[in-house]
């Protein structure tokens, strides 16, 4: 299969109805995108595997919801008001605006060419501050959160009062961020308004190089499990010149992107630097005191922060097939039945009254466990390739014998293939295909 280029996906995306550019009647609003029909059930199912994966699979991670809105305390502890920065240069000829560190070359303009035509780096904070209430006195600042991490971390002392979990435990938030991005680009690769699926793990000091590895380990299974392949997957080291001055290891998961190797996940050791900050700007004792040992200490955090948006590209991306078949070209999207919008579609072979009460009563039944698609119109060939298109992997069809042997076919996305199954066993046998 050749590599898919972005704007293979980008049109699918636009036609099928998963990613529209937001405010498009007005002619769309400066990178920020919205999640159509088939978009939105795929983001929430990219979300729900997260959630599976890091909360509902295991005894030691919680999750929670926290508010997108904060006062300045927490960015001021976090470091985020003074640090949350990229240097920004502007081209003195074209008047474009760069981030500096993400030029290939720091003197060469990438839009008009010009060579040392840039101004000096300028730190350009990324948090977007707005005002909470009527009275717009310093006292009404807030900000959208850049991150959903914070949360965790503020937190902290009623997680571990009312959830009485102890080190080593997690808390687990996915929800939307915000950062005034200097250059947004690449779709929903960067954007200013983008969602975070992110795990605060809290250790004992003396534990955080093996939960780290640990946490390396299992989030690329993650990714591997569903469905991205080897090939496209890598984990990358940072260099110590890389490192933020707390940090005692990070690793970013990458993806092979159209345009090279970019990041979808990092994973760092924080040390207790955050506990310690919030601890030391707000007053309140951030610990944990080990009654076993008779110690109280500052737990320790590894953290793997993931993009749900960005990530969804990604799917988006290795899924992406075309072949021929019959002198004609298939498009796939060969998405794991996890992530898949739909995970069935009914498709009566003819519109006529007669198939529609049991194609209804079938679309009923499986519509109890999953997110079933129901489509009546066009040949079913047809039909069948907008299907394959959207990802669903499995398609049903109620044709006339149906009604007399109370079986329907079964089509495989992948392969094809098509067996009759009696309707008394269908959802047994999607279940089985389905795998979930
Ligand atoms: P980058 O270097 O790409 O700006 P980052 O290292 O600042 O990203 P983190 O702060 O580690 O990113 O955020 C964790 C994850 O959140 C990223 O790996 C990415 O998947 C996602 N993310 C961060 N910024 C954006 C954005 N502007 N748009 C979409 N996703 C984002």
């Amino acid at each position: 299969m050749a590599a898919t280029e972005l704007d293979q996906i980008v049109n699918l995306c636009k036609r099928r109805g998963f990613v529209y550019p937001s405010a498009e009647i007005y002619g769309g609003f400066r990178s920020t995108y919205d999640y159509g029909p088939l978009g939105s059930l795929m983001l929430r199912n990219v979300k729900d595997a997260w959630v599976r994966s890091m909360v509902q699979q295991r005894d030691d991670v919680v999750l929670i919801d926290a508010a997108v809105l904060g006062p300045p305390q927490v960015w001021e502890a976090s470091g985020h008001l003074s640090n949350f920065s990229d240097p920004l240069v502007d081209c003195t000829v074209c008047r474009n605006r760069f981030r500096l560190d993400k030029l290939d070359d720091p003197n060469v303009c990438p839009s008009c060419g010009g060579s040392g035509t840039f101004t000096e780096a300028r730190q350009f904070n990324l948090m977007f501050k707005t005002q909470a209430g009527p009275v717009a006195d310093a006292g009404a600042d807030a900000y959208l959160r850049p991150e959903t991490a914070q949360g965790m971390f503020t937190n902290f002392s009623n997680v571990l009062q009312t959830s009485r979990k102890r080190p080593p435990f997690g808390i687990a938030q996915v929800g939307k961020s915000f950062r005034n991005e200097i250059t947004p680009q690449n779709w929903i690769f960067r954007t200013r308004e983008f969602e975070q699926m992110e795990l605060e793990f809290f250790v004992p000091p003396a534990d955080g190089a093996s939960w780290y590895e640990y946490w390396c380990e299992h989030r690329m299974e993650w990714y591997r499990d569903l469905g991205i392949p080897d090939s496209m997957l890598r984990l990358r080291p940072h260099a110590d010149d890389e490192l933020s001055h707390y940090s005692t290891g990070t690793s970013d998961v990458e993806f092979l992107f159209p345009w090279g190797w970019d990041e979808l996940e990092g994973i760092a050791q924080r040390t207790d630097y955050d506990l310690t900050q919030h601890a030391a700007h707000s007053g309140e004792r951030l610990d944990f005191f080990d009654q076993a040992s008779d110690e109280r200490y500052v737990p320790y955090v590894i953290e793997p922060a993931a993009g749900a948006t960005r990530t969804m590209a990604a799917f988006l991306l290795a899924a992406y097939d075309e072949e021929e078949v019959n002198g004609e070209t298939r498009t796939v999207l060969r998405l794991h039945p996890r992530l898949a919008p739909y995970k069935v579609a009914v498709l009566p072979l003819s519109k006529k009254d007669t198939l529609t009460p049991l194609a209804k009563e079938i679309r009923a039944m499986i519509g109890e466990r999953y997110m079933v698609d129901y489509d009546e119109t066009q040949a079913i060939g047809r039909r069948y390739r907008r299907q394959d298109e959207i990802g669903t992997p499995l398609c049903v069809t109620v044709d006339f014998d149906s009604l007399e042997d109370s079986a329907v076919t079964v089509r495989d996305r992948d392969s094809m293939e098509q067996v009759r199954v009696p309707i008394d066993s269908l959802m047994s046998e999607l279940s089985t295909r389905l795998g979930i």
